[in-house]
């Protein structure tokens, strides 16, 4: 059995609040929160972290843009504005070993993050 909690996301083995699906990403909404809108975007396929990338990654990566944009405005997201994150290894704050952005909004966010 995958053992990575975000690929059994996808695979459907493990229930989260899904609000966009298609055959490459998930976005689901995080669960725990840190701001009125947060939800996570991933791609389907296994990368570990920002730092894993590669040439290969590259249309993938543009579409997992395109596709966290088009969600952030179906949330409703575009008019005030939103904040993108990925967190990477240890000093990133990365607690979970598969490829994710944050989108977090709802609220004013402040700058320079902690
Ligand atoms: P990171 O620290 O960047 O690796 O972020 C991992 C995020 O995944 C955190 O914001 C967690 O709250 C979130 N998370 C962990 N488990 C789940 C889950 N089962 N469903 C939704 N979000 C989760
Ligand atoms: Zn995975």
């Amino acid at each position: 059995m995958n053992e990575c909690l975000f690929c059994r996301i996808a695979a459907g083995s493990i229930p989260a609040d899904i609000i966009h699906e298609d055959d490459e990403f998930l976005a689901f909404r995080d669960i725990n929160p840190q701001a009125p809108t947060h939800f996570l975007v991933i791609p389907r396929s296994h990368i570990a972290a920002l730092s894993d990338l590669s040439a290969e990654h590259a249309d993938t990566m543009g579409r997992l843009a395109v596709t966290a944009s088009r969600v952030a405005r179906d949330e409703g997201l575009d008019q005030r504005g939103y904040r993108w994150v990925v967190n990477c290894g240890e000093d990133g704050c990365q607690t979970v070993p598969h490829l994710h952005l944050h989108v977090l909004g709802g609220r004013p966010l402040g700058w320079p993050p902690g």
